[in-house]
């Protein structure tokens, strides 16, 4: 007999030939042979590890577990990953690429080849960049699941042209980060801190939700201390030793009132800020002293933050000044080992929600914890990136559809204001391309997308790149069935822990077959139906828009193991393990393997080097050669004037990729860019602060942010556990407003927005703060025809109803039901709740600064009216674009010094060449 004992993971030596008793056939003993492929989960952007087990009969995907070698997940996984079998399986999903016949969103569809595929796409952006209207293509992505793959391929077409769905998810906490450390995420060493503050329910829900969470819980077992800033009682602020649900937006008026705390106390790290801090040009800049002394700043820090009292705190937040007190003290004896994350949450509901995490990160920086074991570090020195082989020069234009002059600080492009772009005549898209993204369903004012989608005068060519069908795909010209996790090549990496790592994900049947001699030119070939993957695809489109090489595009994309020849993706991940990881190929050495060989075993490679403490990593000596120091700042520049370094004890050290390299308590960049009053960390009053709210006329905040640990935003609809676990998402109401207000669990009350309203039902509750309701982003999706375009396993039948004027309805017809498919499950479906659908009913709020929307909303909550049906959407685009307006005249436009687009130092994705940030 071949099957062994127990395991808690097969080991890798019998990954080829792993053996289990099929369950299915007791009580006989029926042996099932799998073949066992690691890859990583596309579910979110954690990229944990996953097995595949798979079938040697019949070469299909059994199930998926944990790759206990991937250095971050370690063998674990949330409920998403394994149900990346339910993508694979479901029968639903889109499995040949497919051409619109008929209007747009008509819902008639023809079958097409891969080859005509590629032939209509290319030569479509052949004639846009030969016509040199290379501002017309644009590629908008969603979930990326990627690093710097699509950044060679758009510049290899010399395009400015990524979009990308960052400012309405976390845009505001990365500036907030950019402006201390010039990069643009907090990476906490949780296994190793003493004291935890989390702002919003991160451990359950967050960015890196398995592989933060084991390491919390690690760092709770140790004895360390957590602190959860949430206006709901989620389940991981329930596991906390303090909750802090402060009003939505008051978040940074808490946390400066805790550095007043241990600034008045002394709880602070002196030679830390000493170092580390741009103190002097503070002083010099805005108190106009060169000659002051160190004390003499933290003196001056006390007078900025005196009137943060705790008292001042409590009044804004709700928050006990005694609770604010305790929890600074216990922040103050954490000192270096004080981890934090915030992300999407406070940072992304509120105007001005960029300081709450400038705020944050202040507690890390008079604490000292900033790169320390125990604390929190830049995200970059925790993440690798290896790079591809013959990288295309940068872009030379700048694409003012995307990164428009009203916004020369913004985070990322200003993705989610394109439908009124499009509708102000600022520019019109030639091919748009859509990839694992949603905006109908996903942004705000969904209704605004539809109607600029559906006109060819403003989108010429749209092509879906999607896993699964979507309200979006629905309106596409082209739905290209793209992989899920286990059916695609990626390299991924993210800083998840003090740690750095690199996963590759891999199509498992191919690379399960390929074991077994079976050899394939395209993963579509090896995939269900001719799902294929991003990497080919893009290598082929990019091979084929040069027909004959002479635009410059096809030498990017020949093998560089076969001159002249297009590259494959093999070879492409071979020369990148073989040329770009450092320690990959001396560890696939001492196992007798190949580079490539060992990512294709272990799935993972945990990448050597230190993680704390980078800031003193020396400035390499042939850098030196002709740098000069400033008298003031201690700056290492070079030739040029570049930053390159700092001295620090008399030494050149590399420091922070900021102006200053030291962590930017005073941002200058935000003072000469327009923003004088924002250079500080300080507290910006949200614009749904609750002193505007009135609740006796039924006036609420509304969090409409909260994610679900079980969802996925669109792609979790054809995940049939995960749709059994999750599938409705009532408002969380207080009992005193419930009472109030007569509403029950269970009772319908209408929602009124600045632009429409939905009908939602009421869960009454005491988990959230009174005068705040909160509703579930993940529910509420819709199909318009009884079967395909949107998973039934997740969907509400909908009639959708325009009027002129910009007025849409949406009605729901009926809710999830039983149905017939290849896959029985279909005919058990027991739950008939889709959920409601809440972002339509939400205009644009671009923060004028950061350029994130700014999800929170003032609503009005009313008992519905005779006819009003639970489900119920109605919207007014017209009253959305006039609302778009208002936040578009609070902006403060470039150019700013130098007559610039931009400052030349702040991070931006898919960057331009220098000249291109010249007006
Ligand atoms: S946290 Fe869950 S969804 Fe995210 S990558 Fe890990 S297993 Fe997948």
């Amino acid at each position: 007999m071949s099957v062994t004992p127990l395991e808690n993971a097969p080991p890798a030596d019998r990954w080829d030939d792993w053996v289990e008793f099929d369950a299915k056939s007791w009580p006989r003993r029926v042996e099932k042979h799998f073949a066992v492929v690691p890859t990583t989960c596309f579910n979110c952007e954690a990229a944990c590890g996953l097995l595949a087990f798979i079938d040697k009969e019949t070469w299909t995907v059994r199930r998926m577990e944990g790759n206990p070698y991937h250095p971050a997940s370690r063998g674990r996984n949330c409920a998403k990953g394994p149900a990346t079998v339910n993508q694979i399986k479901d029968p639903e999903r889109i499995l040949y690429p497919l051409k619109r016949a008929g209007r747009r969103g008509e819902g008639k569809w023809i079958q097409l080849s891969w080859d005509q595929v590629l032939e209509e796409i290319s030569s479509e952006i052949r004639r846009l960049l030969l016509e040199g209207r290379r501002n017309e293509i644009v590629y908008h992505v969603g979930r990326p699941g990627h690093d710097g793959y699509m950044e060679r391929v758009l510049q290899s077409w010399g395009i400015d042209g990524h979009n990308s769905h960052t400012n309405i998810c976390s845009s505001a906490a990365r500036l907030g980060y950019d402006l201390w450390q010039g990069t643009d995420r907090p990476s906490p060493d949780h296994s190793n801190a003493r004291f935890i503050l989390m702002i919003s329910s991160h451990l359950e829900s967050g960015h890196y939700f398995n592989p933060h969470a084991q390491r919390i819980i690690e760092a709770k077992l140790k004895g360390a201390k957590i602190a959860v800033m949430d206006t709901r009682l989620s389940n991981t602020a329930s596991m906390a030793d303090y909750w802090l649900p402060t009003y939505p937006g008051t978040e940074a008026a808490v946390l400066l009132a805790m550095a007043r705390i241990l600034l008045e106390e002394d709880m602070i790290d002196r030679d830390f800020l000493r170092s580390w801090t741009n103190w002097k040009q503070y002083m010099v800049e805005e108190r106009g002293r060169p000659d002051a002394s160190f004390e003499d700043f933290i003196a001056c820090l006390k007078e900025i933050y005196a009137s943060y009292t705790p008292q001042f705190a409590e009044h804004e937040s709700g928050i006990p000044a005694s609770k604010i007190v305790e929890v600074a003290r216990e922040i103050g004896r954490a000192g270096s080992a004080f981890a934090t994350h915030v992300w999407r949450s406070a940072a992304s509901g509120n105007l001005g929600g960029w300081q709450v995490a400038r705020s944050l990160e202040f507690l890390n920086v008079l604490t000292g914890s900033v790169g320390t074991p125990g604390g929190t570090s830049p995200a970059g020195w925790d993440k690798f990136i290896p790079p591809p082989f013959a990288r295309p020069e940068a872009q030379e234009l700048w694409n003012e559809l995307l990164w428009p002059r009203g916004y020369p600080l913004a985070h990322h492009e200003m993705s989610f204001l394109l439908p009124y772009f499009l509708k102000e005549g600022r520019g019109r898209l030639g091919v748009y391309f859509t990839r694992v993204y949603n905006p109908v369903w996903t942004n705000p004012d969904g209704a605004s997308w539809m109607e600029v989608l559906r006109d060819e005068e403003k989108i010429g060519l749209h092509a879906a790149l999607t896993p699964t069908w979507s309200e979006t795909a629905w309106l596409a010209d082209y739905v290209l069935p793209m992989g899920v996790g286990g059916e695609r090549h990626d390299i991924q990496s993210q800083e998840t822990h003090a740690g750095r790592w690199i996963a590759f994900r891999q199509p498992v049947v191919r690379v399960a077959r390929e074991r077994a001699g079976e050899r394939f030119d395209f993963t579509y070939q090896a995939n269900p139906g001719e799902v294929w993957e991003e990497d080919e695809f893009w290598i082929s489109l990019s091979w084929c828009i040069d027909r004959d090489g002479q635009m410059g595009i096809r030498k990017y994309y020949e093998s560089p193991y076969r001159p002249g020849e297009c590259v494959t993706v093999e070879e492409y991940y071979r020369w990148m393990f073989e040329n770009s990881v450092p320690g990959l190929p001396e560890a696939a050495s001492r196992e007798g393997l190949t580079p490539i060989e060992y990512m294709r075993k272990y799935g993972a490679f945990e990448v050597p080097g230190n993680v704390y403490n980078v800031q003193y990593t020396p400035v390499s000596p042939e850098h030196l050669a002709g740098t000069h120091v400033d008298e003031l700042d201690r700056i290492v520049s070079d030739a040029d004037g570049n930053p390159l370094g700092v001295m620090i004890d008399n030494k050149p050290v590399i420091g922070f990729p900021t102006p200053s390299r030291r962590l930017e308590f005073f941002s200058k960049t935000t003072k000469e860019w327009g923003w004088p009053e924002y250079a500080l960390p300080a507290y910006i009053r949200s614009h749904v602060h609750w002193a505007n709210m009135n609740r006796e006329n039924g006036e609420y905040i509304l969090i409409p942010t909260f994610r679900l640990p079980t969802l996925i935003h669109t792609r979790s609809g054809n995940a049939k556990w995960l749709n059994e676990i999750s599938h409705s998402n009532p408002l969380w109401i207080h009992t005193s407003d419930a009472k109030r207000m007569g509403l029950r669990t269970g009772d319908l009350v209408k929602v009124n927005t600045e632009i429409g309203y939905f009908i939602v039902r009421a869960w009454v509750t005491e988990g959230i703060r009174p005068g705040v309701v909160a509703c579930s982003h993940h529910m509420g999706r819709w199909r318009v025809t009884e079967s395909g375009e949107t998973n039934r396993w997740c969907s509400a039948l909908v009639k959708i109803d325009e009027e002129p004027g910009g007025i849409w309805r949406v009605r729901q017809l009926k809710g999830v039901e039983p149905f017939q498919s290849a896959d029985p499950d279909s005919e058990r479906i027991w739950w008939q709740d889709a959920g409601v659908h809440q972002n339509l009913a939400f205009p644009s709020h671009p923060d004028p600064l950061s350029g994130m929307h700014c999800w929170h909303q003032k609503v009005r909550l009313e008992m519905p009216a005779p006819g009003d049906r639970y489900g119920d959407i109605y919207v007014d685009t017209g009253r959305s674009f006039t609302v778009y307006r208002g936040w578009l005249a609070l902006t403060r436009p470039a150019p700013g010094p130098g007559n610039l687009r931009r400052p030349l130092w702040l991070q931006r994705p898919f960057r331009p060449k220098d000249k291109a940030f010249c007006f």
